[in-house]
């Protein structure tokens, strides 16, 4: 294992649990405060096709916002997979160490910082 001895992996493993923990009960507010009542609300008020379809567009809208979070949590989920293989700390891409620094602030993260910022440079060339 490259670097990271049995107790920071331990500590960073608490971490991302903990942030796992955190997201999922933001995630859950989200749902009931926003779709929850919302939901309820324009159900109650339906009464005809078109007012169905706008309670699903309701429900897909939310459920976008909710995406940063969501892929948040599918990055803490493979961070902990890899804490469990053996390869955590080590970049998805081109498979070098990531910086301790960055592994630092952003505990979940499978790129080092180059392909971090190739990948982004990418990202901004296809969206034009
Ligand atoms: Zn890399």
């Amino acid at each position: 294992m490259a670097g990271l001895s049995s107790e920071r992996q331990a500590e960073v493993k608490e971490r991302l649990v903990a942030r796992k923990q955190n997201l999922w009960l933001e995630v859950k507010q989200q749902l009931k405060t926003s779709i929850g009542d919302g939901y309820q609300e324009m159900l109650a008020t339906a009464r005809d096709e078109e007012d169905q379809a706008s309670v699903s567009l309701l429900a897909e809208t939310q459920l976008s916002l909710l995406g940063p979070k969501r892929q948040e949590l599918e990055a803490i989920e493979a961070a902990l997979q890899r804490l469990e293989n053996g390869n955590y700390g080590l970049c998805e891409n081109c498979g070098l160490p990531i910086e301790p620094r960055r592994l630092e602030i952003m505990p979940e993260t499978p790129l080092c910082r180059n392909c971090q910022s190739q990948r982004e440079k990418l990202a901004k060339a296809t969206a034009r």
